[in-house]
This record gives structure tokens, sequence and C-alpha cells, in this order.
């Protein structure tokens, strides 16, 4: 076991999720059935929102929630420098273009002071903030859903990494302070249905138009078509929508997954507690991501703080010497203004924060299948890599 190869994260899939997809495989619907509509209402109801749409992934639920929104060519999409490409890439999608906004050199988070900056550069075309809850953490929701508001625009949560975790006691995700907010079920996510997505919301029409797009842009409801008399097999094509459907097989893994959230959260927290203390025991120069106020975040990632340049080791020999250990690690992320495509599009950004916050970023393992000695093995490994 001791060589057992730890990889920075793994799904969780245990007899109770296997049942459940079997169980939809002997059954009539291999999609859009009554699994997707349990797995809505369930999800709803875990994150306290009043509706959710099932999608194929995390990056159509981006998609979906801006384009439903109505964004189009002349906008702009505020999206913070760290974060996965999908966030910025779903703005272009829908003709707008992308201001990156910095992040704080600690946490990776956009906070109140940058967007705010970011939407000053947008000059007047600020039409949606995404915010990033990133690694599970989230700041000052609140705040910048007024700032974005005062700019004539909405916050849309991308909370891809942020299922299960608080603010301020409630759910991210219900739609109190903004106006969607985007989950993933990739196997590296807390939530595993092999691909798949949600967006979450309080406003029904904006939910009732993510349906409609979400495939082919096909009204079912005949109430809703703009043809009075319709024959039976009438059916209407009102918007130009896409095939972002998730199947029943995916949704039952979700649904499934999604009883266990409860356990996911706990072991999540309890093993960055350990991680934490570890840590500090080894008194390394690693420090822990600076954690938020008022947030009780379901850990999606454990990144640690490493300045890279000041112990005169490069982050790719660390990587390696903790490969060597079998222990896996990551950077979360790359700044997306840096990406070929962005740099061309839009130039070299100046954002301190995110370039700072990138250089001394190590995503160590953190999953549910982790045991409780892994944290000490992993720091131990850490310990060993920067020869201390
Ligand atoms: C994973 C992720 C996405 C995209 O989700 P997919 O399901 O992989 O399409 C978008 N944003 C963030 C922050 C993510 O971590």
């Amino acid at each position: 076991m001791a060589n057992r190869f730890l990889p920075y994260g793994r799904q969780s899939i245990d007899h109770s999720d296997i049942a459940a997809v079997v169980e939809v495989l002997r059954g009539d619907w291999l999609t859009t059935g009554p699994t997707i509509e349990a797995l809505e209402e369930a999800f709803a109801e875990a994150v306290g929102a009043d509706h959710a749409v099932a999608c194929s992934n995390g990056t159509t639920a981006l998609h979906l929630a801006l384009a439903a929104e109505g964004v189009g060519p002349g906008d702009v999409c505020i999206v913070p420098a760290i974060t996965f490409m999908a966030t910025a890439n779903a703005a272009l999608y829908c003709g707008a273009e992308v201001v990156f906004a910095d992040v704080d050199p600690d946490t990776g988070l956009m906070t109140p002071a940058s967007l705010a900056e970011a939407i000053g550069r947008a000059d007047g075309h600020a039409r949606v903030a995404l915010q990033v809850h990133l690694a599970g953490q989230c700041e000052a929701i609140d705040e910048m859903a007024e700032l974005v508001s005062a700019a004539g625009a909405v916050l849309v949560e991308d909370a891809c990494h942020a299922v299960g975790s608080r603010w301020k006691g409630e759910p991210v995700g219900n739609g109190r302070h903004a106006r969607a907010a985007t989950f993933s079920f990739h196997p590296v996510k807390t939530i595993a249905a092999g691909e798949g997505g949600m967006v979450t919301t309080r406003d029904a029409a904006l939910a009732r138009r993510m349906r409609l797009l979400r495939s082919h842009g096909i009204e079912r409801d005949t109430a809703r078509h703009e043809r009075s008399e319709s024959e039976p097999w009438w059916h209407e094509m009102q918007a130009l929508g896409w095939n972002y459907r998730l199947s029943d097989i995916q949704a039952a893994l979700a649904l499934s997954q999604l009883r266990r959230l409860g356990a996911f959260t706990a072991r999540r927290r309890e093993l960055a507690q350990a991680y934490d203390a570890a840590l500090s025991r080894a008194n390394l120069p690693v420090a822990p991501l600076q954690r938020t106020p008022d947030c009780d975040p379901c850990l999606h990632l454990y990144p640690v703080r490493i300045d890279f340049e000041a112990i005169g080791r490069s982050r790719g020999e660390i990587m390696a010497a903790l490969a060597g250990q079998g222990i896996g690690s990551q950077v979360h992320y790359i700044p997306v203004p840096d990406q070929p495509f962005y740099t061309a599009r839009y130039g070299r950004q100046d954002l301190p924060g995110a370039r700072r916050y990138y250089a001394r970023t190590l995503s160590l393992p953190l999953f549910f299948g982790m045991t409780d000695e892994d944290p000490g093995r992993v720091t131990d490994a850490l310990a060993a890599a920067l020869g201390t």
C-alpha cells in the first residue's frame, strides 16, 4: 500500500452508485427520462435553488447560462484570470468578449476591488461577471453582486469546484445573490457522473430558456407554441439551441453521488485538516491556501503556496520528485490570458495578483478515498522533495 499511486484527484464509485446506473440500464429511458427530473429536483433542493437544469458538462452549463441570459456580440464577460479556460471560452461561444480580472495572490479569487477594476476596463460593456469559486472557496458574493448590478450586469457563479461549499451559512449556488451558478460532474470534481453539468437559478424564465436551448431550441409545451393550431406531431424550434443533454445513465450516477455529498464534504474537510496539521508540524516553506472569511468550503483541491524562487527549486523538479514517490500533483491554473489563443486576441495582460498566485501554487492530492495517513505521507514526500 505504501507505494499506491496517489493522483491529485479521483472519483469514488461505490455499490449504490453502480446499482443506480444498472437500474436505469434496465429501464425504459437512456436519456431525458425521469432520472433527469429526479436529479434536477434533488440538486435544486441540495443547494437551496428554485431551479436546476441538467446538461452535458460544466462547459455547456456555462454556455447555456450565458446564452439564456442573452449575452451576445458587443457584450463583455468579466472572468478571473485564474480559472479553467472553459469559463472564458463560454463568453466567446456567445460572441461576447472577455475582460480578465486580477485575483488575490493568496486565494486565487477575484475580489470586489479587482472586479471593480475590470468593470472599469470593460468600458460600459460588462454584461456578466463570472466569479470562480477556486478550490471550493468563495468570498464577498453579496458585495460582488451589488457591484455588478450597479454596472448594469449580473453575477454568474462558476461553482464547478464548489458543490457542498457554504457561504455565510448558506449553500453555494442557491441564487440569492447571483443570477445563476454552474456545476460540473467531471470525475475529478466532488460529484462524478463521467461527464455532466448543472445550472441553478431562482429565475424561472432563465431556467425555461436554458431547457429550451439545451435541446435544439425545441419547445415541447403546446401552450407556448407560436402556431396555435397544433397537429399532434407539431413541435417548434423557437431558438437556435444545441444538443447539450445529459443522459439518464449519467444522471443516475450523479443522483447517487449527490446522496453521498454529505459524506464527501465531511471527508474532504477531515483530509484538509489533516494536511493543515501535518504541514504546520513539518514546518516547511509551504503554506496552505489562504482561507476566506464567511466560507465553509467543501475543498475540491488542496492547493499550497510555495515560493519556488525563494527556495531555489523549480516547481517542475518538486513535481517530479513527488511523482517519484508515487504522488501526483497539478497546477490550477495557468492564467487563462497567458494561453496563446487569448494572448493573440487580447495581448499580454498585466495582472500581478494572478502572476504571483500562479508562480507559487501546487495542488496536492485530495479525494474521498484517501486514507487518514495519506496527508502525512504527502507532507513527508514534500519535505524530502524540498530537501528539508
Ligand atoms: C471543470 C471546470 C469547468 C468545466 O467543466 P467540464 O465538466 O469539464 O466541462 C469549468 N470551470 C471550472 C472552474 C472547472 O473546474
